[in-house]
């Protein structure tokens, strides 16, 4: 990806080195208590890019729309990531991307774009839904309207699940956000099965797809071999590919978020879109 002149978000937290030191792996035996490998790639698998179904739950319970601050949140003082940071960066340029993006695409419906926060943290943060754990993988929170992500995650997706490459990162960040536009046209929290859980994961895949497509549109940002690994890292989050993984086998009916095919079919059909209706059924 091309970033490197874009600007940064202003929408940022970091807190990083405030919260638990589990997962990060970084020597603290983080694991060991959570309980290894296997049980960490279970919990990934039933969260990984995902809305906490038990704040689905709540959202539904509670109806109406979610209150747009926390106040769970423990600083509203956003502290801006190091300057020598370039992870933090790369994640503030792709959200700032998605801002731009999103904002526009709204306005073509007459609609106001209101953009997320992104909290940067490392082992476990509080959120609006809970806390947050690294080994949750990177969710949005529909409650404070923020997305939590552990930039150990991006470790994880490279090495341990095969998706290298900052097209993915950044796939995985406009997937997050895919969430919030979800969250502002009131389509989150649609329904408590799995099915409505994978079509609702397969739309975020799609949204993130068209984020990309209109931001190459608008600022060039892609190279070659970018959409390959977008790809890619869509396949390793398919939930037949996770199972295998994890239990040696793969129980179609449990699938929430849709299986390898299915999920590279949804980015493809957002990057091949030219508005955001080909994702939410109006295309
Ligand atoms: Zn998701």
């Amino acid at each position: 990806m091309k970033l490197d002149d874009e600007r940064e978000s202003r929408n940022l937290e970091d807190r990083r080195g405030q919260g638990g030191g589990g997962g990060g792996g970084g020597g603290m035996g983080g694991g060991a208590r959570i309980g290894g490998l296997g049980l960490v790639a279970v919990v990934v698998l039933s969260l990984i890019f995902g809305v906490d179904p038990g704040v689905v739950l709540s959202t539904l319970e509670g109806g109406g729309a979610p209150a747009p601050q926390s106040q769970t949140a423990p600083s509203q003082a956003a502290r801006t990531p190091p300057a020598e940071d370039a992870a933090a960066r790369f994640v503030s340029r792709v959200l700032a991307s998605t801002e731009d993006v999103w904002t526009a695409e709204f306005a073509t419906q007459q609609r106001r774009y209101e953009a997320p926060r992104l909290v940067l943290f490392s082992g476990s943060a509080a959120s609006g839904c809970g806390t947050a754990q690294s080994a949750m993988g990177p969710f949005y929170c529909p409650n404070d309207r923020r997305v939590y992500l552990d930039l150990a995650f991006f470790r994880d997706l490279a090495q341990r699940m095969g998706a290298p490459g900052d097209f993915a990162q950044a796939y995985v960040i406009a997937h997050e956000v895919g969430h919030h536009v979800q969250n502002l046209l009131g389509l989150l929290g649609g329904g408590r099965d799995n099915a409505a859980s994978v079509r609702t994961e397969l739309q975020a895949d799609c949204l993130a797809g068209f984020w990309a497509h209109r931001a190459d549109q608008m600022r060039r940002i892609l190279e070659a071999g970018d959409i390959e690994e977008g790809l890619a890292a869509a396949a390793a989050v398919g939930d037949d590919r996770l199972q295998q993984q994890a239990r040696g086998h793969v129980v179609p009916e449990s699938f929430t978020h849709g299986s390898s095919a299915q999920r590279i079919r949804a980015l493809k059909t957002g990057l091949a879109g030219t508005n955001s209706g080909v994702c939410l059924g109006r295309g």
